[in-house]
């Protein structure tokens, strides 16, 4: 990466190891029952994990399907040397079209309008139709069968349509009613496929990461229809639900770490931070951090978030601010400015994951490592 000053071991620095993430492919690819090829998910930054180096740790390992979400993203990875099929997921307005084709990008058509304004600009772009089967995101209706049908081959004409592809909602739980929705998504897409059988498209694809593991794997009813698995989180190690539970050797890439700069005493009824939320009720120890929201640290864990040092837990006081934030350090008594914090990761035999992290929040593990910012050094081992 592009720096100044190294911040290794300094301010707040992330550490991806790009050998587990290549093992957590083998081991999701090996715990699929089915004869299926893997496409990586690698937007929004390989999921805050830097999509240059994970998609070039990926390509040297074989891999040859990339996915991600927009123009910018795919033209990053062309321009850092991969090679294989990158599929955009998302909406790219028509008058892009010249870099789609330029770079060999598969844009992904997202309704008629769209399809009509891209063959509109005459330039024979390589897509794939988004068929919609209930997350109504995006995508061709799959209940009109017919309409469908006909605008696929009115297009296949018109560009080069190499594909079709759905997306399911619920495939990370396993609630009865969530399982047959799913189910139903499959029949949906199934007779969208089923109708343009005589074109032979080379990518036809509707599983996620939860979806590979915990639908495929279980029945014969994705015949047909289950060429490809879009893997995304499971490939960095995280869950799609806190629920879930997915192979054991699969572990997180992304360790995120910080340093101390002071440690001082509070005496009782001191406060700490902006909006003197924390009132200390007898003497404390706290513990400034060189990591704060500007860094990608959730401003919700004020006051009820934890970091790692020395093996043990502190948990956060105050409020958490732009660049810093405070821990209570008043069970460490070893703690000294310079040290090394987790913030994510691992500290002697104690963990706090992404999904843990997520969990205090209220939200996903997908959103904690999407969030951390670009100010947050990576460094990859
Ligand atoms: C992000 C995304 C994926 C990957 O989902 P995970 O839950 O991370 O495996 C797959 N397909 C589409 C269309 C996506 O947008």
């Amino acid at each position: 990466m592009e720096s100044r000053v190294c911040q290794r071991e300094r301010r707040s620095w992330a550490t991806i190891d790009l050998n587990q993430l290549v093992r957590n492919y083998e081991i999701y690819k090996r715990s699929l029952k089915v004869d299926t090829k893997v496409m990586t998910v690698i937007k929004a930054n390989a999921y805050g994990h830097g999509d240059s180096e994970v998609a070039a740790a990926l390509q040297k390992h074989g891999v040859s399907m990339f996915a991600v979400s927009n123009v910018d993203e795919a033209v990053t990875l062309r321009q850092a040397g991969i090679t294989g099929e990158i599929l955009i997921l998302g909406y790219t307005a028509a008058d892009m079209a010249d870099v789609l084709l330029e770079h060999n990008i598969i844009q992904t058509i997202v309704s008629e309008e769209h399809a009509a304004a891209l063959a509109a600009t005459g330039i024979p772009v390589r897509c794939q139709f988004a068929i919609d089967t209930g997350m109504n995101r995006i995508g061709l209706d799959a209940d009109n069968v017919d309409a469908c049908e006909r605008i696929i081959r009115t297009y296949q004409e018109k560009l080069q349509i190499c594909g079709l592809f759905t997306h399911f909602c619920v495939a990370d739980t396993d609630q009865e009613a969530c399982v047959r929705f799913t189910g139903e998504q499959v029949q949906k897409f199934r007779a969208v496929v089923d109708s343009v059988a005589d074109l032979n498209l080379s990518y036809i694809h509707c599983c996620n990461s939860a979806a590979g593991i915990f639908h495929l794997n279980k029945g014969v009813e994705f015949k047909g229809i289950d060429r490809i698995v879009r893997l995304g989180i499971i490939l960095y190690g995280l869950k799609p639900d806190y629920s879930n539970t997915i192979p054991e050797e699969i572990k997180p890439v992304l360790t995120w770490e910080t340093s101390v700069s002071m440690v001082k005493e509070l005496n009782v009824d001191e406060t700490v931070g902006y909006g003197r939320t924390y009132k200390a009720t007898e003497k404390r120890k706290i513990a400034t951090l060189t990591t704060g929201y500007a860094d990608g640290y959730n401003r919700g864990l004020s006051n009820c978030g934890y970091v790692l040092l020395h093996g043990k837990r502190a948990p956060i006081v105050g409020r958490i601010c732009m660049d810093q934030m405070t821990v209570d350090v008043t069970d460490i008594p070893e703690a000294r400015m310079g040290d090394r914090v987790t913030l994510l990761g691992r500290n002697g035999n104690e963990i706090i994951s992404a999904d843990d992290m997520a969990q205090l929040l209220g939200t996903i593990g997908y959103e904690v490592v999407c969030c951390i910012s670009n100010r947050v050094q990576r460094f990859y081992i």
